[in-house]
Parts: structure tokens; sequence; C-alpha cells
């Protein structure tokens, strides 16, 4: 572990920390946009530059690309450092569009910052600027090229990180154009995270353009309901509006990155024709008018049916509160009849598999990330669970070796991000050789059943499940004896259903 002195302060990290991360972790920060923590170093932007005063580096050096080492002396304040970096900031902003007032990232963005924060605020050049052709890149991404500070953070998430093919950096006699060879709808899956990683306003969320600046929006840490992988986000609403959806670090989760599915799916919840006002046989009410309606047909129902004939249905994409309440409800009414599911098969094989798992073999995205061997049977993780197809790049990258068991379901997309091998079965696979071992599997009870001997064998489980919550309920309907719907109504005593949370119209047989 390297021990070095920023700005007088000693400091140890781990082996590998370069400079620029080392002073990130004593609260100092460098000005960087090439530079990320998933991405790693580029030495693009040439704007952390510090001083090295002694040890065994010496003289002005780009702190993002130096590997911390014993002994080093540096200085983020030192006035040679101080210049240099104020002088890359005004090369920077030479090109760059003084266009803060009309750009949506204004108020987020990391150059309008490090512009601020280096002190360069008045503009000397007074000659024309590169100017470039903006991209149609499809419904959800704004292009403006001229915003572009030349980092390569994009083209590095997008063909290294995220394994697309279809957008790239381009050149010509001192232009560089970061876009598609043509027009076009940007293909990958995770094309969206390009809104977050550009440091300026070159790519905007689309959906929410002109809306609302950061300072606006309503926003905290939540969850996708996208899959059941529970990505963390943050929603930013205004007025009461959804507006978009970003991503939020979280480690031992989704990183740094969510998928588009995750982040432009908010059409739904700001759809005009949601329940939005109580109702009783069609008529708009108060609510107190409406759960009063509702005590008073729920007690005749009760003494003209009994409590037996009633069902309490939710789904798996209902919230771990919402699912306790649910079960309160029926104990509370009496009701005998408790279900999380409309499908009999997915919610037996969920039950099956969240049996299996435990706190020691549950795999991560992290841990998928960090796998030296995966196998993943019946799934396509590109349709099911988009980042965790993501997380099994990044393990390929760094040479894991990814084996595909039954893979009649894997779709021509998921082989973009991956090359596999295919296998009849888990036997083929070659577990005792690898220290981090993740076997990744859907909603199939045959193959579940198949992993069984696995759950204590050391090697780690993610399972596919088929509903964000789809985890939490199956583990509630393990302790309340729930059923599913069609098992219910199959009894033949059902005949008054309270519905929270589930889409009775696409779960009710006709
Ligand atoms: S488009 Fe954005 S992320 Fe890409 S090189 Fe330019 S500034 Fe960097
Ligand atoms: S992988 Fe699933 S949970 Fe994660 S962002 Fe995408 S849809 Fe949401």
């Amino acid at each position: 572990m390297p021990k070095l002195t920023i700005d007088t302060i000693a400091v140890e990290v781990p082996e590998g920390t370069n400079v620029l991360e080392a002073a990130r972790s004593i609260g100092i920060t460098i000005p960087h946009f090439c530079w990320h923590p998933a991405l790693g170093k580029a030495g693009a932007c040439r704007a952390c530059a510090v001083k090295m005063l002694d040890g065994p580096i010496k003289g002005i050096q780009m702190s993002c690309m130096l590997p911390a080492q014993d002994g080093m002396v540096v200085s983020t304040t030192d006035q040679e450092a101080v210049d240099m970096r104020r002088a890359v900031i005004e090369w920077l902003m030479i090109n760059h569009p003084h266009d803060c007032p009309v750009c949506d990232e204004g108020g987020e963005c990391q150059l309008q910052d490090f512009t601020i924060a280096g002190g360069h605020g008045i503009r000397r050049y007074d000659g024309l600027k590169r100017t470039y052709n903006n991209q149609y890149l499809g419904e959800y991404i704004e292009h403006e090229m001229n915003r572009c500070i030349q980092c390569y953070r994009c083209v590095r998430f997008y063909q290294e990180y995220a394994g697309g093919t279809d957008f790239g950096a381009m050149g010509r006699s001192g232009m560089v154009y970061f876009g598609r060879q043509q027009d076009g709808d940007l293909e990958s899956p995770f094309s969206g995270n390009l809104v977050d990683i550009c440091p300026t306003g070159v790519f905007t969320d689309k959906t929410a353009r002109f809306r609302a600046r950061y300072w606006d929006y309503d926003m905290a840490p939540s969850v996708c309901p996208g899959c059941s992988l529970g990505c963390s986000t943050v929603p930013m609403a205004r007025y009461r509006e959804l507006l978009k959806v970003t991503a939020r670090r979280n480690d031992a989760v989704n990183g740094w990155f969510i998928c588009d599915r995750g982040r432009f799916s908010n059409a739904a919840v700001n759809a005009p024709d949601r329940p939005r006002q109580a109702r009783v046989d069609g008529e708009a009410v108060s609510m107190d008018a409406a759960l009063d309606s509702l005590q008073e047909r729920l007690t005749n129902f009760l003494e003209l049916n009994g409590a037996a004939a009633l069902a309490i249905v939710g789904s798996p994409r209902m919230a771990q509160e919402a699912a306790i309440m649910a079960a309160k409800l029926r104990d509370l009414i009496g009701a005998e009849t408790l279900c999380y599911s409309g499908d009999t098969p997915h919610f037996a094989a969920t039950v099956e598999a969240v049996a299996l798992l435990n706190r020691n073999n549950t795999a991560s995205q992290k841990d998928v990330r960090q796998a030296d061997v995966v196998a993943i049977l019946e799934c396509d993780l590109l349709i099911e669970a988009p980042m965790m197809a993501l997380a099994v790049r990044q393990a390929y990258r760094n040479g894991a070796k990814v084996f595909v068991v039954h893979n009649k379901c894997l779709k021509e997309t998921s082989r973009q991000l991956y090359d596999s091998a295919a296998v009849a079965s888990l036997t083929d696979v070659p577990f005792a050789e690898a220290r981090n071992p993740v076997v990744i599997c859907g909603m199939n009870r045959q193959a579940i059943n198949s992993i069984q001997a696995m759950a204590l064998s050391g090697v780690k489980l993610a399972f596919i499940l088929n509903g964000p919550n789809a985890f939490g309920t199956a583990m509630l309907a393990r302790e309340q004896g729930a059923v599913t719907l069609p098992d219910a109504l199959a009894r033949g005593a059902i005949k008054g259903v309270i519905a929270l949370e589930a889409d009775l119209s696409s779960e009710l047989p006709p």
C-alpha cells in the first residue's frame, strides 16, 4: 500500500490507485474530464495536472495517469500546476460554445463547474470556433457536437464498456467527431448512459429537454422497477411529472450505469389515463367516500358469502411495504386467500429459487463483474435483465469464460456483448478451475432443480426473476401461505377479489 503526501496530508492507498483517486480519497478534487471511475484513465484532456514536489517522479504530471507510489510529495495548489490547469480549460473553452443559458446540461455540467472553479471567466480568443453538424440519434438523446471537449468518455463507454458497434470517434484534419456513420437510432440498450457520462452537454436527455434545470427537480434515491435487478436510480420530477431518470452509483449493484429500459420508461408513470381519482361504480368521488363505500360493500359481501370467498391479490410488481399490507389486510378482514402472482409455473419456480439463496451464495451484479467463470442458463439477459448482461460483459472483458447452457433462448443482440461457449449442461462448465464462479439462471423449474446441489458448493447464484419484487413477494408468500390466483380460482370458492397493485385484467382468466 503506497504512502504519499498530497497537499501536506499523508495518505495510504491500495496498490494501483492513481494520484487523482488518492487525492479524492482525502476530499481533494482535482479537475478532470476523461478519467472516470468506471472507465479508468485516458490522458486525453490534460486537465488534472499536479506538481510532484519530491519522491520518485518530479515536475508537472497528469494525476490520472500516475500510479501512487511510496514517498511521492504532491501539490495540487502549486502555481505551476494551477496555471497549467487554467491554460487547459482556456484551450477547451476556445471551441466550446458559451451557450450555458440554453444548454440542458447547465447546472449539472462538469465542464461548467471546473471552468468556474479554475477561474476562467473572460474569453481572450476572438477567432471563429470549430463547428460540426449534429446527428439525429433517436427519440431519446439529443446531440450537440459543438460542445465536445474530446475527452473520449462516450466512445470508451459505448464501445469498450457496453460493446456497442454503431457509434464511435471519427477524425479528419484536426476535427474529431463522436457519433454514428449516419443519422439513426443508437442501437445499444445502454445508450442513455452517454447523457450521464459526457462531462458536458453533447448528449442530453431529449425526453426532458428544456423542461427544468437541475435545481428545479424534486428527486430522491430510488430503485428501478424495470426488472428484478433493482438498479439504483434517481427519478427527477417537476410539478409532479416524472421528467427523467438517471443512474445512481451503487458499486454492489449497477455501478454507475442503468439500461435504457430503466432510464426511458417514464411515459407510463405520466400517462394521462392513469387512475388518479377514487371512483365508485365509475363515478368520481372523494377518497373518504370511496373508503366508506368499500367498507360497506365489503361488510355486505362477507355477510353474504363468508371470508373464504374473498381473495386479496397483489403482484410481484408491488413494493414490499404494500405486500406486507396485503397480508395484514387479509388477516384483518379474515379472508382466507392471499395471492402475489397470477402465473403458477413462474411463482413455483420463484419460490424454489428464493429458497436456495442465502447471504453467502447470492451473486450481486458486482460478483458477476468480478467472476472468472459465468454460466448462464434458461434466460436471455439482454431481454430479461439488461444490466446483468452488462455485468457479464465486464467479467468477459476481464478474462472470464462465459458458458451458455441450453442457448436456445439467446437472442443475437446478447452475443455482441460477450463471446460464449454453448454447453449441453452445467456439468460441462469447468467450475473446479474457477476462483469466483457464478451461475445466472432464469425462471425455469427444471433449471433451478439442476443447480440445487450448487447452492452449497461455493458457486454463487443469481436468479432472473419475473418482477421487480418477485424476490420479496416470494419470501412473503412462503411465510404467509400465499397461493397463485389461478390456483385460488381453481378451488371454486372465490367470489370476490381485492386487487392491490395487480393488473387483474391480464391475470384473471376470462
Ligand atoms: S462527446 Fe462528450 S463524452 Fe464524448 S468526447 Fe466529447 S465531451 Fe467527451
Ligand atoms: S437492468 Fe432492470 S432494474 Fe436495472 S435499470 Fe435496467 S430495467 Fe431497471
